[in-house]
């Protein structure tokens, strides 16, 4: 029997069902109440595309008839069905996802909105790389299968009446059906879908090689004729001799299959076509072994030619086991062994779980069948599976976002990734420069998330810079690292900004001014200490790992070069503006105009506490790590700082004093900590922002005299 047939994905040439034909087909397993909403769904699709033709002169109505009809072949159940009847009225008439919502429930909008979407997506680059991502793309579009089961349908439908169209169309078609869907077929493990599609794909697009072939293949089975009864007999009463019950097929050989591996492997035509093909379907895993070695026994096997696809299936599911054996004549015969759960599975793949079930067993979720077939596929592939979750996992269940670039090219970024993460995939520099995006031609935030089929196009400027704030929402790794790289060069800035006054203010220490060093005597020591030039050295001294007193010594004419340092290093002055490098200790909270003293911490800068500061005395052991700083005249910038407020415990009460704390124009940044002290009272604390003690001191005198306020006090570790 022919495999098309056997699943009902009948060849082309036939008259389009009527509405009749398809609810009488639907009689034979579909209950009366789902039959019933299927002819609402055709009535209401028929008002709908009334006056529609299509390009044949028949009623546009005729076509999704007809896609529902492939489906019910295979049994696909209700909502298919429905979606299958209403897919083109979003699309080409007034009605919309939410009419179809009201008048036949989500589950059928949600299908027929996927097959809207599916169509508005165009496949134009013709790359091989770009026709996988594309695939993936359709996939990754679809939350329900079921979606991309009436697409494959719409479209060989859509080819089997390909005749009206226009030849160039014709074309396109015809490839993107080659392309795209006959290997998405495949990749479903839907056999007989993919075949069909690929007949007809190949005659359209190459009908000269087609009829060249087809003249071969038929003049292949007249030779074969007087050969083919006589094997197939001899392979039945083998099994019969050894007690297996099974059946023996000639198999027939398929146009685009053949070209196909004629071209891939570069052999001819003869090679290909005088080999006879059969196909012995047995009950058990344990038989196909046995019919195996009984082949093997009538006809010699060809060395290097049997494949057991049972131990190790395909990436789809696909299992049987193949061997090539030398014929009558030297005939080559290609067999296929395989049991009867394979072999359905071989033929419709993941559409046999659709199928519509009668009693128990169709209560579990689409997305549940779905996973219940992967997990089967898987279960075969057992030592393989990570090539089958690249190929077919990542396809169902996806977890990454395929978007076109504005010439149509394909990207493919990690789900959840924006405008920033693109921009970043596309080139380093468009990342760094860009400033704005479109999203299908709108400008949108470019932290906007981007969905499956977007078109996203970025606008760059000169000299712009990433954002550090960016690093919250990119999701892909590239971005992620050159956005930190960015980051770390204008660290390195500061850095050597910081060294430069480190390195001042030691050299004072020595009589001398930085900027009367020249810059060569700078490069020299650098080289002389191992680095690679005197900014290094200056990110060095800024973060901390060189001390700046012992390279402003070498910086000394030679004569004295051992002197001891004089009395004190001259203060570094801190402005609040100096950015990564300059860090406030948190467990004193410095503020201008507090008295204090900078720690010179490795790789994080300088760390300024209060010179009151219990840590300050702790560690006066590393002396030289604590270098003077004072306050420059006008600091700029908030600084945190901390503090303590005892209170009696009454309702409302820490809403008040937040409320006279904001009242002095000053910023709340945490409440802290409120620690219960007694029953009646309790300590909070707060965290603010001020310019100076100034600031300070007039937040704690608007909270001071507070009736329920007991002491205000300012933090320290
Ligand atoms: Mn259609």
């Amino acid at each position: 029997m022919d495999a098309s047939s056997l699943l009902g994905f009948l060849p082309g040439g036939r008259r389009a069902p009527g509405i009749k034909q398809l609810l009488s087909k639907l009689e034979s397993y579909l209950p009366p109440d789902d039959i019933e909403r299927v002819r609402e769904a055709y009535e209401y699709a028929e008002a709908a595309h009334s006056g529609q033709k299509r390009r044949s002169g028949e009623a546009y109505i005729t076509h999704p008839v007809a896609v529902a009809d492939i489906l019910a072949e295979v049994h696909f159940d209700g909502p298919t069905l429905m979606a299958a009847i209403l897919h083109d009225v979003v699309e080409d008439t007034a009605s919309s996802k939410t009419e179809i919502a009201e008048r036949f429930g989500r589950e059928v909008a949600e299908i027929v909105d996927g097959v809207t979407k599916l169509d508005q997506i165009q496949f134009k680059n013709r790359a091989e790389a770009q026709a996988e991502s594309f695939r993936k793309m359709l996939l990754a579009m679809v939350r329900d299968i079921r979606v991309i089961m009436v697409k494959l349908a719409d479209r060989l439908h859509n080819m089997r009446t390909l005749g009206a169209m226009p030849a160039t169309k014709r074309r396109t078609i015809a490839r993107e059906t080659l392309d795209i869907y006959a290997p998405l077929a495949n990749r479903l493990g839907i056999h007989s879908l993919k075949l069909e599609l690929e007949d007809l794909g190949f005659r359209t697009l190459y009908p000269t090689r087609y009829r060249v072939l087809e003249r071969e293949m038929k003049r292949s089975r007249g030779n074969q004729k007087e050969f083919l009864p006589r094997i197939t007999d001899n392979m039945r009463q083998a099994l019969g001799r050894a007690g297996i019950a099974g059946q023996v097929e000639a198999r027939e050989k398929h146009l685009y299959s053949v070209y196909s591996k004629m071209r891939r492997k570069k052999i001819s035509l003869g090679e290909i076509i005088d080999v006879f093909g059969f196909r012995i379907v047995v009950g058990s895993v344990d038989e196909c072994y046995r019919v195996l070695g009984l082949v093997h026994g009538l006809y010699k096997p060809m060395p290097g030619r049997f494949k057991d696809y049972i131990a190790i299936p395909r990436v789809n599911g696909y299992q049987s086991l193949h061997t090539t054996l030398f014929g009558p004549g030297g005939m080559p015969l290609e067999v296929q062994i395989r049991t009867e759960d394979m072999h359905r599975l071989a033929e419709s793949g993941i559409a046999a779980h659709w199928k519509y079930k009668t009693g128990e067993g169709d209560g579990a979720s689409h997305a549940d069948q779905a996973r219940e077939w992967l997990k089967g596929v898987m279960q075969l592939q057992d030592g393989s599976a990570e090539e089958l979750v690249e190929s077919v996992k990542v396809d169902l269940f996806p977890d990454k976002v395929y978007v076109f670039t504005p010439k149509g090219d394909i990207m493919r970024l990690p789900r959840g990734a924006t405008c920033v993460d693109f921009a970043f995939a596309v080139h380093t520099d468009v990342g760094n420069r860009c400033v704005a995006a479109k999203v299908d031609r709108r400008l949108v935030p470019l932290r906007t998330v981007l969905r499956n089929g977007q078109t996203v196009e970025v606008i760059t400027a000169k000299g712009a810079q990433p954002n550090p704030a960016w690093t919250n929402f990119v999701v892909s790794a590239k971005a992620r690292a050159a956005i930190r790289h960015f980051l770390k060069s204008l660290q390195r800035d500061e850095a050597i900004e910081l060294g430069e006054k480190l390195l001042g203010s030691a050299l004072e220490e020595f009589a001398m001014r930085y900027r009367d060093i020249p810059r060569a005597r700078l490069e020299a020591v650098a080289k002389g200490l191992g680095m690679a030039d005197a900014d290094d050295l200056l990110t060095r001294i800024g973060l901390g790992e060189r001390m700046a007193p012992l390279v402003a010594r070498r910086l000394l004419p030679d004569e004295s070069g051992t002197a001891a340092p004089s009395s004190a290093q001259a203060p570094i002055a801190i402005a609040g503006t100096e950015g990564l490098l300059v860090d406030y200790a948190r467990c004193c909270f410095p503020i201008p105009f507090d008295p204090i003293a900078a720690f010179l911490s490795t790789g994080r800068g300088v760390v300024i506490h209060r010179d009151i500061c219990p840590n300050v005395s702790g560690s006066r052991k590393q002396a030289d790590k604590w270098i003077p700083v004072v306050w420059e005249k006008l600091p700029h910038g908030l600084f945190s700082v901390g503090l303590k407020v005892e209170v009696n415990n009454r309702t409302g009460v820490l809403a008040a004093v937040a409320a006279q704390i904001a009242a002095t124009d000053t910023n709340i940044e945490h409440v802290l900590v409120t620690a219960q002290q007694d029953d009646e009272h309790s300590t909070i604390t707060f965290e603010v922002k001020v310019k100076d003690r100034t600031q300070l001191a007039k937040v704690v005198r608007a909270i001071r005299h507070m009736p329920d306020v007991q002491k205000v006090e300012r933090m320290m570790a």
